[in-house]
């Protein structure tokens, strides 16, 4: 067995946490590649070590002394080396560091090298080989990952070490610069690499047991879901679910591999296992609850919109030109409505509408704003009747009107529209009929 196991920023905030992920990955002859992400908060209120190196790099930018800045920063690394009794420096590193800054390097190198520096670290601690990102995963020139090339280097050059550690979150450019994934990508590095090495498992190590079945914002202690098929994580991370980045998934995904959730603070919890697919019943008929606020419903009227041919593309276009993307598009025989983000739509609201009217001829458009939408996931709705009357007869009891119902093609969701206000009561009657009442 090959295990690929990626650490969290609060696994690697300071000494004690890295003494915790050693002993994880030593527990296990399998964990032997290891992608660590940049040391994280070690209480409320910290910085991450990613956001002090954003800061210092734009104070270099703007001309100003960076200097004590960065050497908070080393501060942060060398409390951890001085914690593991390591005997290590970081005193060249550092010179390199400000030497790159000085000439305004770049953002993303400057972000990098938060994972760079607890990759030598985790390295030397382990006794592991250190390979650096910037060689084994790349991008193209308009900066879109590139897998082919990744996939053939990555492989031939892993398949050297039988154990090592590679930092997270970035790799280079065709021209050499390092680039980065957008925040929280050490976990897309942890699903390349896992794809690369053909893993058994990719393990994710973070400081929660699992994806929970809702947000425990709202739900005091939600249990946590045992098993989640890739299908149904996305469906929920649309929504907000944010454990994992939500592009991690398509790496392993190509190969089946299943990803682990686990806590590195509970290690002894069996976590998440998201898969494929699975024969194993969820635990309730749903698999999962989750939602946003701050949408916007622009409602479209015209008497015999059923039979105009290109009516729905015209009003998409609109849409399109202005940059808007939509959430969901619900109709009836004479009316169209289209969702969307309010945040991004408020700006151009007026051009929308007079697009609309120009392009398709409405006869009425309406804007209703402040809802909120719920995803209701579960593989296990396809198979047992009666999942979207228990849904509505709760909100119903909970006097919540329901303002829009979508039922996907896959029997995997139904979303529901209800006002900003509704929002949280809605969750909790749904989350009580499936979960606590377990109908
Ligand atoms: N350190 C980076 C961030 O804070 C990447 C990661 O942690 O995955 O976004």
């Amino acid at each position: 067995m090959k295990k690929v196991v990626k650490f969290g920023g609060s696994s690697l905030a300071n000494a004690q946490q890295f003494r915790k992920v050693a002993e994880i990955v030593q527990a296990e002859e399998d964990r032997r590649f290891v992608i660590p992400s940049a040391p994280g908060k070690r209480f409320p209120g910290d910085t991450k070590v990613t956001d002090m190196l954003y800061e210092c790099y734009h104070m270099a930018e703007e001309g100003e002394e960076f200097g004590s800045m960065l050497q908070s920063i080393k501060a942060r690394y060398d409390d951890i080396i001085k914690g593991l009794e390591l005997e290590l420096s970081l005193e060249e590193e550092f010179k390199k560091i400000e030497a790159g800054f000085k000439k305004t390097i770049g953002e993303n190198y400057a972000a990098s090298r938060g994972e760079y520096l607890n990759g030598i670290i985790m390295a030397d601690y382990l006794g592991f080989a250190f390979v650096d990102a910037a060689e084994i995963i790349f991008f193209k020139e308009d900066g879109s990952f590139d897998s082919e090339k990744t996939e053939k280097v990555l492989a031939a050059r892993l398949a050297k070490y039988d154990r090592a550690v590679i930092p997270g979150f970035y790799g280079s450019m065709p021209d050499g610069s390092i680039k980065t994934f957008s925040r929280g990508g050490s976990d897309i590095t942890g699903s390349i690499v896992a794809q690369g090495v053909h893993a058994d498992v990719y393990e994710n190590w973070t400081d929660v047991s699992g994806f929970l079945i809702t947000d425990p914002g709202i739900i005091e202690n939600p249990e946590v879901i045992e098993t989640i098929t890739y299908r149904e994580l996305r469906e929920l991370s649309y929504m907000g679910a944010t454990v994992l980045h939500e592009e991690s998934i398509f790496p392993v995904r190509k190969e089946g591999i299943p990803i682990n959730i686990r806590n590195t603070n509970k290690p002894e919890d069996a976590g998440t296992w998201i898969v494929e697919s699975t024969c194993q019943k969820s635990k309730y008929v749903i698999t999962g609850i989750a939602g946003k606020k701050g949408f916007c419903a622009i409602n479209i009227e015209k008497d015999m919109m059923n039979s105009e041919i290109g009516f729905g593309r015209k009003v998409l276009n609109v849409f399109e030109d202005n940059g808007i993307s939509f959430e969901h598009v619900p109709s009836g025989i004479d009316t169209l409505t289209v969702f969307v983000h309010q945040d991004e739509f408020i700006d151009k609201e007026q051009q929308v509408v007079t697009g609309i009217h120009r392009l398709a001829r409405p006869d009425a458009i309406d804007i209703e704003a402040d809802l909120a939408l719920i995803a209701v996931v579960g593989r296990g709705m396809k198979s047992t009747r009666g999942t979207a009357g228990r849904i509505f007869a709760a909100l119903a009891h909970a006097n919540i009107n329901v303002k829009m119902i979508d039922q996907g093609s896959s029997e995997l969701n139904i979303i529901i529209g209800v006002t900003n206000s509704d929002f949280e009561e809605a969750i909790r009657a749904i989350y009580n009929i499936f979960v606590v009442a377990r109908l």
